[in-house]
């Protein structure tokens, strides 16, 4: 039996996919409940019923194909959702490449013990509330306020993007009641990062994918006139802020190398070119792989903050938006990846993943594996992000056998 996947059906389906969303920037905007979101989602039902596999959707909107079985499910997917601008391969390739291996299954009729399910989550990019909506709510892992009351990103509260959908927040929160039993869970994802094609080695067997901290956090002085108060007298936030993010990003650099200390954005008030900022407002994001150094670092950068801050007479403020924590993937899984590897002779490499991704929250309910290839210069979550054909063909063909190896 031929257990590889048809390359050029699943290259036309994501060229498909990636038209769904196109940006006047060359990129794929396509946010969850976006009408480019549903018209991604419409696209993806009709191919999970063309390959002849039994469609649903849950209550968070997360899309499933199913090839009916007795006994526990094995599932593989991803998302279809992407950030603003971003590109066609983040989440497209594991959903499209899942729902090609399925198809091969039937029509190898391929012999299963379990049945097997394509899963396509709904905003893993987190543009509605919070990363991860569609498998958490799938785990039953939400925070029912933020689903109830919480403002998405672009700032709109949302229940009224849901009053614009078939979604409700009930349904959404009792999305885990259909979950089935899982046996596994496996994704592919492109690495979003350049160390496979540095290292010329087009699989990635993920090990470890890193927790996060995201908090937002002030510096708080005082304003005053820029050409009348004295620098020694001055209670400037934004020196803090300044003094706060080189020392920061020293520390973990030198005392917990390999994590990650990340100020994306930063404002200044009141924001006057004459007036001493009297407070600077900045998110703080860090990650590792280890629940130790997270914590420890959470506990030293804040003390950090605390000193800073009395040395310059300001005060710090900060509040928790989101923590994860990190993840090791199962060794049996990491067994079976590696040697479905060795059959099908392509090389392998263990890696740690930065991102987060929908396996992390899967982890929770099942055995969950992920696989990454090569990202071409390492680029993700912008229109220039790609894949080499012959690396996805190769993701996509240990996907296969891997699923298969689960479902037997
Ligand atoms: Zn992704």
């Amino acid at each position: 039996m031929d257990m590889r996947v048809n390359i050029e059906r699943l290259k036309q389906d994501l060229e498909e996919l990636g038209r769904i969303g196109r940006d006047e920037h060359g990129g794929v905007s396509r946010p969850s409940f976006s009408p480019a979101d549903f018209e991604a989602r419409a696209w993806l039902k009709k191919k999970i019923e063309e390959a002849g596999l039994c469609y649903r959707q849950d209550g968070a909107g997360n899309q499933f194909g199913r090839v009916e079985c007795q006994g526990k499910t094995v599932m593989a997917g991803s998302h279809i959702d992407t950030v603003p601008n971003g590109g066609m391969f983040d989440g497209a390739v594991g959903v499209v490449a899942a729902l090609e291996a399925l198809r091969r299954i039937m029509e190898e009729k391929i012999p299963a013990t379990k049945a097997l399910e394509v899963a396509s989550f709904t905003d893993e990019e987190g543009n509605l509330v919070g990363d991860f909506l569609g498998s958490r709510a799938f785990l039953g892992l939400l925070d029912e306020s933020e689903i109830r009351s919480g403002r998405t990103s672009f700032g709109m509260p949302f229940h009224d993007v849901l009053k614009r959908t078939e979604f409700t927040a009930d349904g959404i929160l009792a999305a885990h009641k259909e979950r089935p039993e899982l046996e596994g869970y496996i994704e592919l994802h492109i690495e979003q990062g350049p160390v496979l094609e540095d290292e010329g080695v087009p699989i990635g067997i993920v090990e470890r994918i890193a927790g996060k901290h995201y908090r937002e956090c002030a510096f708080i002085g005082e304003s005053g006139h820029a050409g009348t108060t004295p620098l020694e007298l001055r209670r400037d936030a934004f020196l803090g802020l300044a003094d706060f993010a080189l020392k920061a990003t020293q520390h973990v650099a030198v005392k917990h190398y390999g994590s990650m200390l990340t100020i994306g954005k930063a404002a200044l008030h009141p924001g006057s070119f004459s007036v001493i900022p009297g407070r600077a407002d900045f998110t703080l994001e860090f990650r590792s792989a280890s629940l130790e150094a997270l914590a420890a670092i959470e506990k030293e950068v804040f003390a950090l903050a605390e000193d800073i801050a009395s040395t310059r007479g300001l005060t710090f403020a900060s509040r928790v938006v989101d923590k994860t924590t990190p993840v090791t993937i199962a060794p049996r899984m990491l067994k079976l990846m590696e040697e479905e590897c060795r059959t099908l002779g392509y090389p392998s490499m263990r890696l740690t993943s930065g991102a987060g991704h929908d396996a992390q929250i899967l982890a929770g309910a099942c055995d969950a594996g992920l696989i990454f290839i090569p990202s071409p210069d390492g680029v993700s979550h912008s229109p220039a992000e790609s894949v080499d054909w012959d690396d996805l063909e190769k993701g996509a063909n240990l996907l296969l056998r891997t699923l298969v190896r689960l479902a037997s």
